[in-house]
């Protein structure tokens, strides 16, 4: 989801390589905007976050299941 280009992103410099963020390169973290150095690396940032978001929902629903036995 692409952050509104108004908003600042709250961190100055791209996790993954140091450079300066870009104003191209914002995403939303928990209700901030975050903010890359590049499209690539925000890509990669919400690539994992999505990867994360599904195994905790997996894992929930395993457990549920567990739990229904
Ligand atoms: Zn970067």
């Amino acid at each position: 989801m692409p952050a509104n280009a108004d908003e600042k992103a709250i961190n100055s410099h791209c996790p993954w390589s140091g450079q300066p963020v870009a104003n191209d390169s914002l995403t939303r973290y928990r209700g901030r905007t975050v903010g890359f150095c590049n499209p690539g690396c925000r890509d990669k940032f919400e690539k994992a976050i999505g990867a994360f978001e599904e195994a905790i929902a997996r894992n929930a629903r395993s457990q549920a299941a567990a739990s229904d036995s």
